[in-house]
């Protein structure tokens, strides 16, 4: 059997193809992918590649997905055949000395699935076993999908320790950032200051929530955030882009004693300076975070079932599969689309 699949052979290399259905070994499962949704990741990888480890080429492309089981490999009593379920897109081995320790993100032997932008995916052994989970009727396949990019901001804001009564600023409005508003706006943030340099996302933020939107093309960003927080800066400061500069920039917007999350993974190779007085005097935390946990995967669709996280409006257009590349050329031309979720 053959399937349409989105094919990425290399940096702006994306073909849509027919492709061999997977067969499903036992212990596995294969997925009839009902919607997919693209990622900022996926924009990056496409447009100047990643790490072998994370993604070997040639491959079918996405990572964000749900689905309707299609077939269920030998030995396995759950999933069922029609169950409607989202996976992936890693499962820690929970044995090596990273998970041995808790730190499941970090696991040395992590497999990942690529594989979101096709008409079947099949989903691995050990990811049927520690995360793969059945996802309610009243939740849409697509925002089912959007569960990786919350895990990964649930483990983030986790590591940050935000607190009732927080001021929080934001760098970027993009998905990642307007994921992290909505999140921290939960937890109790007393006040959220968001930053980027696109009106029609400091908008949406708006929209959604947030108390300041800073035009970082039009204001001087650390005069503002001083402004509006008496002067000390934000109790935590998230950088959701992935740039040295701003996760630069992020450092000088954090008060004495305060934590800077640096969220956005940057371009391979590179470096940022921190002044030495400002974690000796200032006492400020500076944390990286990578990824997410199984734990934090099935907390985030179960807040998206409950919509306490309401990722309904970061979904701003609906594609098909044939038109993958012309959706990534909007995301990356585009100043108001989200995510855009793709329909094989
Ligand atoms: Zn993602
Ligand atoms: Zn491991």
């Amino acid at each position: 059997m053959k399937m349409k699949a989105a094919m990425l052979y290399g940096v702006k290399d994306l073909r849509v193809e027919n492709v061999d259905v997977p067969e499903v070994d036992a212990g596995e499962v294969l997925v009839r992918v009902k919607a997919a949704t693209t990622c900022g990741t996926d924009l990056k990888i496409l447009q100047r590649g990643y790490i072998e480890k994370v993604i070997k080429l040639p491959t079918i492309f996405g990572h964000e997905w749900a689905g309707e089981v299609a077939e269920v490999g030998e030995g396995l009593g759950w999933p069922k055949k029609g169950m409607r379920v989202r996976a992936g897109n890693s499962a820690p081995c929970l044995r090596c000395a990273m998970c041995q320790r808790g730190k499941y993100n970090l696991c040395e032997n992590m497999i990942w699935l690529w594989g979101a932008y096709a008409e079947y995916i099949k989903v691995p052994a050990r990811m049927v076993s520690v995360n793969m989970q059945e996802v309610p009727q009243h939740v849409s396949y697509e925002e089912a999908a959007v569960t990786e990019p919350l895990a990964c901001v649930l483990h983030g804001v986790e590591e940050a320790r935000v607190k009732l009564g927080d001021t929080v600023t934001i760098v970027g409005a993009g998905p990642i950032g307007l994921l992290h508003l909505l999140t921290v706006k939960k937890i109790g943030a007393e006040k959220t200051i968001i930053i980027d340099v696109v009106k029609e996302r400091l908008n949406l933020a708006k929209k959604l929530g947030v108390d300041e939107a800073i035009n970082a093309e039009k204001e001087n960003v650390v005069e503002e955030v001083r402004g509006l927080t008496g002067g000390y800066g934000a109790d935590v400061v998230i950088e959701a882009i992935g740039l040295p500069a701003t996760w630069e920039q992020a450092l000088k917007l954090v008060r004495k004693g305060g934590t800077v999350l640096e969220f956005g993974g940057c371009p391979p190779g590179t470096e940022i300076k921190i002044d030495t007085e400002l974690l000796h005097y200032g006492e400020v935390t500076v944390l990286g975070a990578f990824h997410t946990t199984p734990l934090h995967f099935k907390k985030a669709l179960n807040l998206i079932a409950s919509r306490t996280i309401d990722v309904r409006p970061l979904i701003t257009r609906r594609m098909r599969l044939e038109d993958i590349k012309e959706a990534f050329n909007i995301l990356s031309t585009s100043k108001s689309e989200i995510k855009i979720a793709i329909n094989p």
